[in-house]
């Protein structure tokens, strides 16, 4: 194992643990943005209540259900569909980074984490069901938003995408699967991730010397 990462079976052993699981729900796709540049892959991320980018899934009971019902009973609430998720789905389990608002009492929260392959027309069915039947729009869950795997020539597109945050490890996730599974060239996804960091540092910059502006 990976440092950090634990099996399924270590993680379903550790009985004070608190387990919550989520999935990256994707499709190939022929389409094209602007009838130009091709888009690839559909890749499904939301944005959540507290203004994150993370996947869909969150908190399971596995004394009262499998890891993989509990997560299609939240895709349920979540996105209007319970696509049903088996256990080849999963790609790895870890404990979740230490957040600032968790005490040192609470019990460790361990992190599950899918990936499914659907058709271009489920993915789409799902992205319907999330803006209207999805008992958690507009509550917990803001939107469905498409991680775009594409470059625009000023700038847009993937690295930028990744310059915003996201929860928890979401953004690890979602890199460590691209590469996985050769969703993007890995050369591509460097080159985004290396611009994405100079953007989130220069976003900050500018914050920092407008509040000091609007200070004086
Ligand atoms: P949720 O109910 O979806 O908020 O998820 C339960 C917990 O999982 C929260 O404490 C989140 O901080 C955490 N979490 C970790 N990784 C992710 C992720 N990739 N997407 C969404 N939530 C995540
Ligand atoms: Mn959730």
């Amino acid at each position: 194992m990976e440092s950090g990462q634990l099996s399924r079976a270590e993680a379903l052993a550790c009985t004070g643990c608190r387990h919550a699981c989520h999935v990256m729900l994707f499709s190939d796709t022929k389409s094209q943005l602007f009838g130009q540049i091709p888009i690839r892959h559909i890749i499904l991320m939301q944005m959540r209540f507290d203004g994150l980018l993370g996947f869909p899934g969150g908190f399971v009971n596995p004394s009262k259900e499998s890891l993989e019902e509990g997560l299609s009973r939240e895709l349920l609430e979540e996105i209007g569909v319970a696509v049903p998720i088996l256990e080849e789905n999963h790609v790895n389990s870890c404990y979740a980074p230490p957040s600032p608002s968790s005490s040192s009492s609470s019990s460790r929260l361990i992190l599950h984490f899918y990936m499914k392959k659907m058709e271009e027309e489920q993915i789409l069915d799902i992205e319907r069901a999330a803006a209207s039947t999805a008992v958690d729009h507009g509550h917990e869950v803001l939107g469905m938003v498409r991680v775009p795997l594409y470059q625009t020539k000023n700038g847009g597109g993937l690295s930028l995408f990744l310059s915003h945050s996201f929860i928890g490890n979401a953004r690890l996730q979602l890199v460590d699967c691209l590469l996985r599974f050769g969703l993007i060239p890995a050369k591509h996804l460097h080159k985004a991730l290396i611009q994405a960091e100079t953007m989130h540092k220069y976003i900050n910059l500018r914050y920092k010397s407008e509040y000091k502006t609007h200070q004086q």
